[in-house]
């Protein structure tokens, strides 16, 4: 079985589209997502579309409990807290439906997907510790879990009762114990690269790697102009 997994889309359609492709053409048996649909781009509802056709489990981000109501505004900065209003005066009934009704975590056989920590996820802290991780972790009954919300893609792996932090593309699950693999971010990533982020999870080989793809990331950016969207959500695509 391989998973492919998503978060962090943010009402970035472009880079939705373009990561549903790179997945047909990995042969992803079945997709998952951590959440944050919507936010600080144009496309809140061809996004929430695309993510109900295609995606068999989902969880809340804080950016889509907020757009209902679920998840005080206040938290947010005032670019992401326009979005999240303009956000919720964009979307229809059904879509706000369903981004009301998402749970906040889901457990399959042998995965685990949240937005931003198992402990307390209604709070959506970060994992920003080693000491945050371990909290993590004491949640987790599955092997792994996958998460988002610090937009950066990261492999937290526990083996032989320790814990260790990896950077790279790869992680091999075979000698872990337990794993908790950010899978980074579709919409908006913030670790320098620009590209848009996915986790692929071959089941059998136990293996985990993020994968990288080019989006057109003018097309986004334009559509967030043209919605009259802060411009530093656009910005912030580019890097810059
Ligand atoms: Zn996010």
């Amino acid at each position: 079985m391989i998973y492919g997994i998503i978060g962090d889309i943010h009402s970035n359609g472009d880079a939705l589209t373009a990561i549903l492709d790179a997945m047909r053409q990995e042969h992803v048996d079945s997709v998952l997502c951590v959440g944050d649909i919507v936010g600080y781009a144009a496309e809140p509802g061809a996004c929430i579309d695309l993510i109900r056709e295609s995606a068999c489990a989902v969880v809340a981000g804080n950016h889509d409990y907020a757009v209902v109501g679920k998840f005080p505004v206040n938290y947010f900065n005032s670019d992401a807290k326009s979005a999240v209003l303009w956000t919720a005066e964009q979307l229809s009934k059904g879509a706000l439906d369903y981004l009301k009704n998402l749970p906040l975590t889901e457990r399959l056989p042998n995965v685990t997907l949240v937005h931003g920590s198992l402990r307390r996820p209604e709070f959506f802290d970060y994992i920003t510790t080693i000491a945050e991780a371990g909290l993590a972790f004491d949640q987790l009954d599955t092997p792994v879990c996958f998460y988002g919300h610090t937009h950066v893609p990261l492999g937290i792996l526990v083996a032989d009762g320790k814990i260790s932090v990896n950077t790279g593309n790869e992680y091999d699950l075979s000698k872990a114990e337990k794993a908790l693999i950010n899978v980074g971010s579709v919409g908006q990533p913030r670790d320098w690269d620009v590209r848009a982020s996915y986790a692929l999870y071959d089941t059998e080989k136990k293996i985990v790697k993020i994968n990288r793809i080019k989006y057109n990331i003018h097309s986004a950016a334009e559509k967030i102009y043209s919605a009259g969207l802060p411009k530093f959500n656009a910005l912030r695509l580019t890097g810059r």
